[in-house]
């Protein structure tokens, strides 16, 4: 970082200082005006939230679940699915209901759509219920209560977490009298709803808020300037148990029990490179779960779970397998959750020269969106390298901190434009006014332009802020506002 004194920091200030006055000429929204007189949100606050509360939704197939996430979720799940690249295979989504917000967990659409297979939707809701703060248990009151529903609740006991009976499908009056009947599960006053029609759902989400704790007692409450929170992902099979066995092995500090509950301990603090680090989530990969079916769902919620607690995330790779698709997407949903990212090629010991060069084009042709992650080869059998995580993780902790100063980006911008102008598009060429970064972890970019800026130009922007200022192992973003110049 320069200081005061450097030469250089000067003409920054002034570049700084000249554009930011050219903006004025510019329609502002009172939100960009914010954000350039914020200089960005406080950086202590961001990406070290306390996770919200999580809220799951289980039942047989058919009863209406997908339904009743879709009406909770309102437009926004729409949102969601628009956006390209958004995982099809999302479980988790960001809710909010009378001004709490919670994630959803969606357990709807993952079953095969076949009635009866009892078995497996009890291992469904299982592990959706393991990770939950609390549950809105849904039955067919047309149907009335089944031997599988019955199993559900005998589950849902078990567990202790609090649920709410949601008797769905009671579009009008007529069905009041079925869903009255559902009382006989023992869980309590059935709420009538019509998932389909939003009848009653506003009474059984009063009810649902009410019993989700402030903070989740499933994530535990992370707190600010802790040990630093590692996720550590990956298929089935990829060694994530035996790493955890090797990383903690005699040196495991303690294992956290959650705070004032009866809980599993859920994280465990690790100490390596003479610091304390907070694996997250571990309990998941210890106590393995072996499903017939919904494998997929499982390792999608646990990564999703994960990542929400993290500020870092160890994707683990099997050097010795052709990568999957799987692989693929546990590295994207890593990069669209904004957390930073490090590669760990595991079973190193198993390779040789031939899987090495083919690996390296695997590497090549599936991961090019994720080079600018650090990448260790090791074995969590061997120990072989293992040392060299803990520089990994600091890289990109770092990056993911790391906060530009204004002047400094906009002499960057400047230079860049200068030498790579926008191109002209029907007789017109984009400007760009002005950047600020508006916030770390991770470090997310501002730009006002006179135009739109195109994906690729997009993109070289992208390439030269990592090519001047690393950001090694964390995602950045992006974004442009085009704002017009102001009618006097
Ligand atoms: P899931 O398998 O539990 O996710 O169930 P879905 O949400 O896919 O719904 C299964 C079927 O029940 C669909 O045809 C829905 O349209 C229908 N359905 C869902 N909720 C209601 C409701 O409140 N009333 C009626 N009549 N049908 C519903
Ligand atoms: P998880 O499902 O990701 O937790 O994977 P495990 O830790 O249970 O490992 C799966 C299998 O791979 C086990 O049989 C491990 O002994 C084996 N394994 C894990 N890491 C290595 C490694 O570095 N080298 C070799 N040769 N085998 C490994």
């Amino acid at each position: 970082m320069t200081d005061e004194t450097t030469p250089g920091v000067e003409d920054d200030a002034g570049v700084e200082t000249a554009l930011r006055a050219g903006l004025e000429e510019y329609d502002l929204s009172p939100e960009d005006v914010a954000l350039l007189e914020s200089g960005g949100p406080g950086e202590a606050e961001e990406g070290a939230r306390a996770p919200l509360p999580v809220l799951a939704v289980v039942g047989r197939p058919n009863v209406g679940k997908s339904t009743l996430v879709n009406r909770i979720l309102g437009r926004r799940e729409a949102v969601v699915e628009d956006v390209p690249g958004v995982t099809r295979d999302r479980v988790t989504y960001p809710a909010s209901w009378a001004g709490r917000d919670f994630t959803l967990v969606d357990t709807g659409g993952w079953e095969q759509k076949v009635e009866g297979m009892a078995a497996q939707v009890a291992e469904q809701a299982e592990v959706a219920v393991e990770l939950a703060d609390a549950v809105m248990f849904v039955v067919d009151a047309t149907v009335g209560a089944t031997a599988t529903d019955e199993q559900v609740v005998r589950l849902l006991r078990r567990s202790g977490r609090p649920v709410v009976l949601v008797a769905n499908k009671v579009d009008g009056p007529r069905q009041e009298a079925d869903a009255t009947e559902l009382w006989s599960l023992g869980l309590g006053e059935p709420y009538p709803v019509s998932a389909l029609h939003g009848r009653g759902t506003g009474d059984v989400l009063d009810a649902a808020v009410k019993l989700l704790p402030a903070v989740s007692a499933v994530g535990g409450a992370s707190p600010v300037g802790g040990p630093r929170r590692v996720a550590l992902l990956g298929r089935p099979n990829v060694g994530k148990s035996s790493m955890l066995n090797k990383l903690a092995g005699s040196e495991r500090v303690v294992v956290h029990p959650t705070a004032g509950t009866t809980r599993d301990p859920v994280d465990e603090l690790i100490e390596l490179g003479g610091r304390t680090w907070r694996f997250v989530d571990t309990a998941g990969i210890r106590r393995r779960v072996h499903l017939t079916r919904g494998a997929d769902f499982y390792a999608s919620l646990r990564t999703q779970a994960a990542l929400e607690k993290a500020e870092v995330a160890v994707v683990l790779l099997d050097a010795s397998e052709p990568m999957s698709e799987q692989d693929v997407r546990i590295v994207s949903t890593v990069v669209e959750s904004g957390r930073a990212l490090v590669l760990a090629y595991n079973k190193w010991d198993l390779t040789d020269e031939e899987r090495r060069h083919y690996l390296e084009r695997e590497i090549e042709r599936e991961l090019v969106q994720t080079t600018w992650a650090p990448r260790v080869n090791v074995s969590a059998m061997t120990g072989r390298h293992l040392e060299r995580l803990v520089p990994a993780l600091d890289t990109a902790l770092e990056s993911w901190d790391t906060r530009v100063p204004t002047g400094r980006l906009n002499s960057f911008l400047g230079q860049v434009v200068a030498a790579h102008p926008h191109p002209v598009r029907g007789g017109k060429q984009p400007r760009i006014l002005f950047g600020t970064q508006a916030s770390t972890r991770p470090p997310r970019f501002v730009v006002f332009a006179t135009g739109f800026l195109e994906a690729g130009y997009r993109r070289f922007l992208e390439r030269r802020l990592r090519e001047e200022f690393g950001f090694t192992g964390s995602p950045i973003e992006l974004s442009v506002r085009v704002r017009e110049k102001r009618r006097r």
